[in-house]
């Protein structure tokens, strides 16, 4: 992958971006195909715009790499998805009406259903069967239907004319060790109900209860397919302590700014009594066009919040609507245009997506919602 060179000219108009690496992305489902073995179907997780980092980009990607379906919330993403030409099979896990189906069914999307409402909505505006998921909540309090009433619910819906239950899924995510336990009972009790309904004759062609957190802590199941998004980009679903998110990368590697002033300051001390003076320790500010509306938060009172210049850990003396202001401290060979990383690898340091979360008092995923559809995003690698 190309280092970004200090001499490309792009966003000269207003110079913040989020750099996105499908080589990562790539490895990353590699590691998950290995992980689940070969036999087990990939449903990839693109909800949110891809966690932040482009849906349709990662769609492309995921695509060529053979993914068995995408799956998405995001009726306007996955909109963008289908526009983009890509014809990969993608089930939309929930966020509709009823009323919504038919559009779902015009860009050939495939609905999930979890109450009888928008399983009747299916079959009334479909013209020829079509493929549906059924969502069973198994313990999460969310979307689905609950698991005691799911058997009954599933035969009902398998009775509907022109529905075809392709697939039956839950979704247990947690965090640490308790939710561990829970989450493995919920999929102990979901592979009863599938195993129930096989019994009876109704096989389901695809079962599905793994994400990100059981895959991290290597806990598969009976089903044939998983549903991973967390790790397909990077990002660890579950706390350190309980697994380690090596060897999964970071998808998005960094978030850039350049320098579009340079403040140089006299030795004076009335300057010392106001604005961003009274924290600044050099002579000279540097500012990036990264606000608040860029999606940088405000920095928690006394984190040590930095942006990273020529491998120079620079502190952040203030975020604004519209702009970062940050001290230079001795830098004096710097010059408008300069690359800033804001989140990323400069030199020997590097700002983590977690280190700036941390300093703002956020999550990883609460940052990517932050700068995503604010920062244009540009993709390194295959696409
Ligand atoms: C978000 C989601 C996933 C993926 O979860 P990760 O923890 O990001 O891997 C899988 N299934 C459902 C139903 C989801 O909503």
């Amino acid at each position: 992958m190309p280092a970004p060179s200090q001499t490309d000219t792009g966003f000269p108009t207003h110079p913040a971006w989020m750099e996105i690496d499908l080589d990562a992305l790539a490895a990353n489902y590699a590691e998950l195909q290995r992980r689940a073995g070969p036999s087990i179907k990939i449903i990839a997780s693109l909800k949110a715009n891809a966690y932040g980092h482009g849906a349709v980009a990662t769609a492309k990607t995921l695509s060529g790499l053979g993914t068995f379906a995408l799956s998405t919330g995001s009726f306007r993403d996955a909109v963008a998805i289908r526009d983009a030409g890509i014809t990969t099979p993608i089930v939309m896990f929930g966020g509709n009406l009823p009323d919504g189906i038919a559009d779902y069914l015009d860009y050939d999307l495939i609905p999930t259903v979890y109450n009888m409402a928008t399983a009747q909505a299916v079959s009334d505006t479909a013209k020829t069967p079509v493929p549906v998921y059924i969502k069973v909540d198994a313990g999460m309090g969310r979307l689905g239907i609950a698991l005691p009433e799911a058997d009954a619910f599933i035969r009902r819906v398998a009775a509907l004319p022109r529905v075809i239950i392709e697939g039956v899924y839950t979704h247990l995510s947690f965090n640490d060790a308790v939710g561990q336990e829970w989450s493995k009972r919920g999929i102990d009790r979901f592979n009863a109900l599938i195993a129930g309904l096989r019994d009876s004759g109704l096989d389901i062609p695809v079962t599905q209860a793994v994400a990100s957190s059981n895959l991290m802590v290597g806990h598969m199941d009976g089903s044939n397919a998983i549903c991973p998004g967390h790790l397909l980009y990077g990002l660890p679903s579950v706390a350190p302590d309980l697994a380690d998110i090596a060897p999964f990368q970071p998808v998005l590697r960094s978030v850039r700014a350049r320098l579009i002033h340079i403040g140089e300051f006299p030795d004076d001390p009335e300057l010392k009594t106001g604005g961003y003076h009274v924290k600044r320790q050099g002579p000279r500010t540097g500012v990036v066009p990264l606000g608040l509306y860029d999606g940088y938060r405000k920095p928690q009172d006394g984190a040590p919040a930095a942006v990273l210049l020529q491998g120079r850990r620079l502190p952040v003396l203030g975020v604004s609507l519209e702009h970062l202001t940050f001290d230079l401290l001795d830098l004096d060979n710097v010059a408008i245009g300069d690359d800033v990383v804001v989140l990323g690898a400069d030199g020997d340091d590097c700002i983590t997506l977690a280190e700036l979360a941390n300093w703002q008092g956020c999550r990883a995923i609460d940052e990517l919602m932050n700068f995503d559809g604010r920062l244009p995003h540009r993709y390194y690698g295959s696409t």
